[in-house]
């Protein structure tokens, strides 16, 4: 006599199929056991589940002959947790998605293509015991008996209070300066729950892939110190996308099996199976990265702090510019806050004062100068000292737009409502948005004149304009500047950033030109100066999240110079603007965030703005902007005939500001509530309204639509 069960399978994002199916098994299987089931003409990975835990409603009766049995059980993979089952069912209904789609897209690729077998012959295959680490042998075999730093005040204070559960359980917000010694404190904190329970594991997250190798490092070094032989080769494992399909599969087992302690990863290591977690850190926690803008658009750092109250596991969540939400809920408990705030506000040993923010007004200097005088002076002093410089563009490529001398010509993308970009190594024209490609034509298209200009400047313009501004320029040995570029376009091969960073550390690069992605993060211990040529536009952008973004950043980068206390120049950083009273400015100035925080807090405050609104977004694609925006304004009648309806206001529907990306046209419409269950009961009962509608006949032409829940771009 054989059982009912529920099983979850990847479903289409929006298929009829998005609840449990029905299964037939010879034994009871309890929720969350691996199995093989057939489906259509194939078959595929499912977790069974229970029907409560998330389930829309029961699954309408199937009569009896027409369920199918399950293929196999995964034997020898333990059944996901009911914690773990807790956060996938949160996630999915949180984020309004299937919780089929949101279960099997947490679990490695690679765990669905094995059958049981294969399974099992992967099981079997153990990691090498004995032969522990190099780092680990390393440490065994160092004669020199070795230490813990010692810690800072402020690092024994803020870990001290960590400790006292019972008066605070956390979250804790850790508001500490760039090189206050954070991660100083993220290993100890690690530390401790290691050594309180032979099994206790803990998860470290980062925003980026590139910054994880560097923190793999530190975590590798110090446990393989501390642990010794008990160090072996699976005790700390990565997660995160640029890893292979075994690679992630090993890490996956690895900690849902209990063997890795330490799981460092992306935003995707969120749902890392870990049955003995007992400590989440979430590094630079105000990190867009955090957020998946794909799928099921969860913030990891957000789902962090759900799991954490889940498990009972404390949450660290780290940054030296909080965004603006965990800053509210760590104001005080008085005043509603949530969140402990314990602050470093000084850098490790006092040595290096934070560098002297200067504003350089924009309005003074010649119309359309690249460089100030001031600054290109600056720049030229510190490198014939033999001091590095950074400076930031965020602008790729060599020009933005092309143009014609005579006529309205200008490289505009063909499928996009955007410009193509001139990138002058290979003389193409590159969309940035669907990355079309072409030749830059040697006449105008338009009118045939020769003579087509470029407008504005990128990163790979810079550096050629850079090295011949300091052509006249020597280092101390005489030899002559060098200047390097970092952006997307020449990291773009596996392997080069990593190449490319270490010869910035390595002193081999002088003057650094590059994105935002050199801005965060790395620990360059030879900068002194670093500058901002053109950071203006975001001060007065329409999205009301670009201030926040922009000091963050800017402060990020001011936290690369002055970092070695070898160094004993002052360190600066320099801002090109035509607002140097911006009170934006004025805080960077003052390294201030807390007055930051507080402009804009009021700001948004006074406008009913998150964190004191909740918001979503639905979006639409279609092929013309009528057919996508048609599709919003029906939702946005549906949505009036619900009863919290009221609560929540419902605009107009909008096209996106890159309106047209190849060939598709995007609409968005905002969903505003001051309530979040209001918000979010709302949309839980909209959703089916959404799924009718777009079988409408009138809206055949929606390609895809989406509900972005807490959007982080409007
Ligand atoms: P953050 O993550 O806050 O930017 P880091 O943790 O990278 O700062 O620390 C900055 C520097 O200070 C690092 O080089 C680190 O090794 C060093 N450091 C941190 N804590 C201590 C300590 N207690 N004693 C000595 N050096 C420390
Ligand atoms: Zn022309
Ligand atoms: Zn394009």
């Amino acid at each position: 006599m054989s059982v009912q069960i529920s099983v979850l399978v990847q479903t289409p994002a929006h298929s009829p199929l998005a609840e449990p199916l029905t299964y037939q098994s010879e034994l009871p299987l309890a929720a969350g056991t691996l199995v093989r089931v057939p489906l259509g003409q194939s078959e595929t990975l499912g977790v069974v589940w229970e029907l409560q835990l998330g389930a829309a409603a029961d699954p309408p009766p199937v009569p009896h002959k027409t369920i199918k049995p399950i293929t196999s059980v995964l034997e020898g993979v333990a059944p996901l947790s009911k914690a773990w089952r807790q956060m996938v069912a949160f996630s999915a209904s949180y984020y309004q998605r299937s919780l089929g789609e949101v279960a099997l897209s947490a679990l490695p690729p690679q765990l669905k293509s094995l059958d049981a077998t294969q399974m099992q012959r992967r099981l079997r295959r153990k990691p090498p015991a004995a032969s522990a680490s190099q780092d680990a042998q390393a440490a065994e075999s160092s004669p020199s008996p070795w230490a813990l730093p010692e810690l800072t005040p402020a690092q024994a204070e803020v870990l001290q209070r960590m400790d006292h559960a019972s008066e605070h359980p956390g979250p804790f917000l850790l508001f500490g300066a760039t090189g206050s010694g954070k991660t100083e404190v993220y290993l100890r904190a690690v530390q401790k729950v290691l050594e309180s329970d032979p099994q206790a594991q803990a998860l470290v997250m980062v925003p980026e892939i590139n910054l994880t190798p560097q923190l793999e490092a530190r975590f590798a070094h110090r446990f393989a110190q501390l642990l010794g032989s008990r160090f072996l080769p699976d005790t700390l494992v990565s997660m995160h996308s640029g890893m292979t399909g075994p690679q992630r599969l090993k890490s996956w087992l690895a900690a849902h099996q209990g063997q890795a302690r330490i799981v460092l990863g992306t935003r995707m290591a969120i749902f890392a199976s870990m049955p003995h977690l007992q400590l989440i850190v979430v590094d630079e926690e105000h990190d867009p990265s955090y957020k998946q803008q794909e799928g099921a658009r969860y913030s990891a750092r957000d789902l962090a702090v759900f799991r954490g109250r889940l498990e009972n596991a404390p949450v660290i969540l780290g940054s030296a510019t909080p965004s603006l939400e965990s800053w509210h809920h760590s104001r005080a408990a008085a005043e509603g806050g949530r969140y402990l705030r314990l602050e470093m506000p000084d850098r490790v040993g006092g040595h290096s004062n934070f560098p002297l923010v200067r504003r350089v007004d924009m309005n003074h200097q010649p119309k359309g100068a690249v460089f100030s005088q001031p600054l290109l002076q600056a720049i030229q002093e510190r490198v014939a000292r033999g001091e590095q410089c950074m400076i930031l563009l965020n602008r790729r490529g060599y020009a933005p737009v092309l143009q014609c001398s005579d006529c309205d010509w200008k490289s505009e993308c063909t499928h996009c409502s955007a410009y193509r970009v001139f990138h002058k190594i290979d003389r193409t024209l590159r969309c940035h948005h669907c990355g079309f490609t072409e030749r830059v034509p040697r006449h105008c298209p338009a009118c045939g004149n020769p003579d087509i200009r470029p407008l504005g400047r990128g990163t790979e313009q810079l550096e050629e304009h850079l090295s011949e501004l300091l052509h006249a320029v020597a280092r101390p040995d005489g030899s002559p500047v060098r200047v390097a570029r970092i952006d997307a376009d020449t990291t773009q091969k596996k392997g080069t950033l990593e190449s490319q960073l270490a010869s910035v550390h390595a002193g081999d690069v002088d003057v650094l030109v590059g994105t935002q992605m050199i801005a965060k993060g790395h620990d360059f211990r030879g900068i002194t100066l670093v500058a901002a040529l053109n950071p203006d536009g975001a001060l007065f952008s329409s999205d009301f999240r670009a201030p926040e973004r922009l000091f963050s950043l800017l402060l990020q980068a001011a936290g690369r110079a002055g970092r070695s206390p070898d160094l004993s120049a002052q360190s600066e950083m320099w801002v090109q603007t035509h607002h140097p009273q911006h009170p934006l400015y004025a805080a960077l100035k003052a390294h201030n965030y807390p007055e930051f925080a507080r402009q804009q807090l009021a700001e948004r405050e006074q406008s009913a703005l998150p964190p004191f609104s909740y918001q979503a977004l639905l979006r639409a694609d279609a092929r013309t902007q009528e057919v996508a925006q048609g599709f919003l304004s029906a939702a946005r009648l549906a949505a009036t005939q619900l009863p919290a309806a009221e609560h929540v206001s419902c605009f107009a529907a909008v096209p996106l500001t890159i309106q047209r990306v190849a060939n598709v046209e995007r609409a968005q419409m905002l969903l505003e509530s001051t309530s979040r269950t209001a918000l979010q009961h709302h949309l839980s009962q909209w959703h089916s309204l959404l799924h009718a509608l777009k079988k409408d006949p009138a809206h055949k032409g929606v390609i895809r639509w989406a509900v972005d829940v807490d959007p982080l771009a409007i």
